[in-house]
């Protein structure tokens, strides 16, 4: 066990690296030209799409999305009439690109009522070419579903559904205002399975207030009971200043450093002995998934959905705060809605930040997405992808990654850099060594002989 106060120290420093550079790294200077530029030469290969639907019937306090919180059914219909014109901006630029993955995040994507779910497929299936076999996924919120909305879904092409979870506990969930039954996570699960989803995914949380080793077990064994695909074990983030909503959870409830390693470590055993494969940084999928099978194969990407296992990169963010990331930019529309009403209707791409890959960020980005999906880099691949010679390439990083493997964090040869199975939970940190922007301030901040 590493000591606290590194685990603390990583633990808030390390990003997800749902992204290469990281979202915090896109500039204003990046503009919707330079996007609509992007769009125009990109390959006409298939491509990925997510839809950000940004509303929520009420506020969780640990949430750290991009929502707007309303009762209203009709702030829905406007949005979609501006979705419908970012669709046709988007599809002036690519006209029928092929798309082979649909995901629909938000917010809450079962705010919108069936006939707007199915208005909004009939805009992407006008402006884009979807393919017959395609993977259409959906976030639902099973305190918002009946067994009709769920029976809908699969005449709209969905294919799998994510249910947020996080804890069943009555304490826990009074804690962060999300008050759910474990009934109502049964009902929306069986109503998947009765309709032919068989890709059920749940999202859980540790970290959360109250959760305690005894807690979290139980939420766990009824998460298993259900027998969900995959799960994702989210870590949460504490960062009121941030965060407003949660400065409700009182900071004296939450579960210390040590206690929320403990939880995610007791998490990740349990789940394994079920018969669980371990993904990445905090997924899970049984053997026969898609998702085992990828990181198997050494097909396993990482995006801002987390993990996806399908081969190309390209990805069109549709909705307030999306992200696209093509042709070697990303671009993030704006996190507002009426900036993003005003772009939009006045005929503009919704950009308002981004950034250009350059040819080191590519290498880097690389090497991350090797760490965050395999656990380890395979330098050969690195060095013919991108004609370079590693070891002199990262010269820089090899008195890091001596410390790492000093503390039996990662196994390092000319060949191969492994993480080791202790340090899976430093996994972030081993990428961050290869953060060419973050790590000029770790190297500042970090010691790394302190690791035991
Ligand atoms: S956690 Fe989900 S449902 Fe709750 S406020 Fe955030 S986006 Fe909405």
């Amino acid at each position: 066990m590493f000591p606290p106060e590194i685990l603390k120290r990583f633990d808030l420093n390390g990003p997800r690296y749902t992204s290469y550079p990281t979202a915090d790294r896109f500039t204003p200077e990046f503009r919707a030209d330079a996007y609509a530029a992007a769009l125009k030469t990109m390959q006409r290969r298939p491509a990925s799409l997510y839809v950000h639907v940004p509303f929520c019937r009420s506020l969780c306090y640990y949430c750290a999305c991009n929502k707007i919180v309303t009762k209203s059914a009709s702030v829905a219909d406007e949005y979609l009439d501006l979705l419908e014109k970012e669709i046709a901006l988007v599809a002036e630029q690519s006209p029928a690109l092929p798309i082979a993955q649909v995901a629909f995040g938000g917010g809450t994507p079962n705010f919108l009522s069936i006939p707007q779910l199915t208005r909004l497929m009939g805009l992407l299936g006008a402006a884009f070419d979807l393919r017959g076999d395609r993977e259409q996924g959906i976030e639902l919120d099973p305190r918002f579903l009946d067994e009709k909305y769920v029976k809908s879904l699969p005449g709209l092409g969905f294919n799998r559904v994510s249910f947020g979870v996080q804890d069943f506990d009555e304490r826990v969930q009074t804690l962060i205002h999300r008050f759910q039954s474990f009934e109502q996570t049964a009902q929306a699960v069986q109503a998947a399975r009765d309709c032919g989803i068989n890709s059920i995914s749940f999202d859980l949380v540790y970290g959360l207030p109250i959760q305690s080793r005894e807690t979290f077990a139980a939420t766990l064994e009824r998460a298993l009971s259900l027998e969900p695909d995959r799960l994702a074990l989210f870590n949460y983030a504490h960062i009121p200043e941030r965060f407003k909503a949660q400065r409700r959870i009182p900071t004296d409830t939450l579960p210390t450093i040590e206690q929320r390693t403990e939880l995610f470590l007791y998490a990740t055993e349990r789940l394994v002995d079920a018969g669980y494969r371990s993904i990445g940084l905090d997924h899970f999928a049984k053997p026969n998934d898609p998702l085992a099978k990828a990181q198997d194969d050494g097909s396993l990407r990482r995006n801002f959905q987390g993990y996806s296992t399908h081969h190309s990169a390209d990805l069109i963010g549709l909705g307030v705060s999306a992200i696209s990331n093509l042709n070697g930019v990303f671009s993030q529309n704006s996190p507002q809605i009426d900036v993003y009403r005003e772009r939009v209707t006045s005929g503009q791409l919704a950009t308002i930040r981004g950034v250009a890959l350059n040819a080191d960020d590519h290498i880097r980005a690389a090497v991350i997405e090797q760490i965050m999906c395999a656990g380890q880099v395979d330098w050969a691949d690195i060095e013919e992808r991108f004609h370079i010679v590693a070891k002199t390439y990262f010269a820089k990083e090899q008195d890091a990654l001596a410390q790492f493997a000093d503390a039996n964090i990662v196994t390092h040869t000319d060949q191969m850099l492994v993480v080791t199975p202790r340090g899976r939970l430093l996994l972030r940190a081993v990428a961050m060594v290869f953060d060419v922007y973050k790590n000029a301030k770790r190297e500042q901040t970090i010691t790394f002989s302190r690791i035991a």
